[in-house]
């Protein structure tokens, strides 16, 4: 018999990252009669499946030997073209050039962490902020901090006083429709923050996967179009929440030395993103109009959130509040001082409703009180049932 010697243990990265209770009992939402305001997922009913499929149809019945091919790291230059037809007719003047084609804007996280984070860099965040967006900085050995947040996003004071002190080399930020508050910061607060990344030097990634869901009210200007901020900013976007998160396309526009950077990181990661999946989309945004489709999946999340919002104030203990998004796919709550949303999840799922606990997604001491809702993906009328097990589970 040969001896045999245990392998050698699994990089401390990963093992840092344990396994996670919530997700454990959120497996357990998986039955159909539990009504579910857990998942981050697009309503799957309002998906242009056969606008899609019409679309892959062609790219392979006409260009079969190219979209089955290896293709350049930088992206489908059609793909490329109408993403950044769209953004300059949003007021950021961007050629195809600037922009990579990731897979999904969780790649470009990815990407943007391993071009501009040693281990041990620090990164800010909005408090609380996007979970796996910690994850990836986390990954790339960053030390993580949260700045303090208000109603209009991070606190430009507090976040001044921080960067002189600890020396970041980013902020990331979500600020439309953020998740998980469903928050957007005002175009003066976008100002200060840019006034606070100009005076100190400090890179801004501006994710915006849930910009182009809006209810009501005017769009906020992007950081990345604020000319101070220009040579700092990366925006990231994303097609998961505007056509289909199975496609797995999203984008990277920044500045030429960090987009080079990037290009180089995904050329390790992943050579490039689908071939076919990309000329499909780029097929798609030629033959089809997005915007018009774009319309009727903010008529049914505003008739979604507007269930919620009507459900809650009955529903939830007395003295909880929440915010009131005016778009997206998220709302935030925060039951009385001293309910922990983590213990009551489980309560929850006994009365077949579920939600995700605010708690993972603060990088520093987590508020136990709070809950993320998401209301994309049941009917107005099947919301109201769920909001009513909720109060039962939450002991109203
Ligand atoms: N950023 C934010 C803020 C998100 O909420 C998500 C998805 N939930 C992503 C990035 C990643 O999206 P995708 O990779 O599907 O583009």
């Amino acid at each position: 018999m040969t001896r045999r010697a245990d392998t050698p243990a699994l990089a401390a990265r990963v093992a840092r990252v344990g396994a996670s209770p919530v997700r454990e009992i959120l497996a357990l939402t998986a039955r159909p009669e539990v009504i579910s305001f857990a998942g981050g997922l697009p309503a799957p009913e309002l998906f242009d499946a056969a606008g899609l499929r019409a679309s892959y149809d062609r790219v392979l019945a006409e260009r079969p030997e190219r979209v089955l091919q290896y293709s350049t790291t930088e992206g489908d230059p059609d793909l490329r073209a109408a993403v950044a037809a769209r953004l300059t007719g949003r007021g950021l003047l961007t050629p195809g050039e600037d922009l990579l084609v990731t897979t999904g804007s969780q790649q470009a996280l990815a990407l943007v962490a391993t071009a501009l984070l040693e281990p041990g860099d620090t990164v800010l965040v909005e408090d609380p902020s996007y979970l796996a967006a910690l994850q990836s900085f986390g990954f790339a050995g960053a030390r993580v901090l949260p700045v303090p947040t208000d109603a209009s996003g991070v606190d430009p004071a507090a976040l001044a006083e921080l960067v002189v002190r600890e020396r970041p080399k980013l902020l990331y930020l979500v600020p439309t429709f953020q998740n998980p508050t469903g928050r957007t910061m005002p175009a003066a607060r976008r100002r200060e923050v840019a006034e606070v990344a100009e005076r100190h030097g400090l890179w801004l990634v501006e994710d915006d996967p849930y910009g182009e869901l809006r209810f009501e009210g005017e769009p906020e200007p992007w950081l990345a179009a604020d000319p101070a901020v220009a040579d700092r900013t990366v925006l990231l976007g994303s097609f998961s929440k505007v056509l289909a998160p199975g496609l797995r396309l999203g984008w990277l526009r920044a500045p030429a030395a960090l987009r080079r950077a990037c290009v180089i990181a995904k050329q390790a990661a992943d050579l490039h993103t689908s071939t076919i999946d990309q000329a499909a989309a780029a097929r798609y945004l030629a033959d089809h109009d997005l915007d018009a489709h774009l319309a009727t999946v903010r008529a049914a999340y505003r008739e979604r959130r507007d269930a919620l919002l009507a459900a809650l104030p009955t529903a939830l203990p007395a003295g909880s509040s929440w915010s009131r998004p005016a778009g997206g796919m998220f709302l935030w709550c925060r039951l009385p001082a001293g309910r922990n949303a983590t213990e009551l999840l489980r309560s929850a799922v006994a009365h077949d409703v579920a939600y995700v606990p605010g708690a993972p997604f603060y990088a520093g001491p987590a508020d136990q009180a709070t809950l993320r809702l998401s209301f994309t993906t049941h009917t107005p009328a099947e919301i109201a049932i769920g909001v009513d097990r909720l109060g039962k589970a939450l002991g109203g």
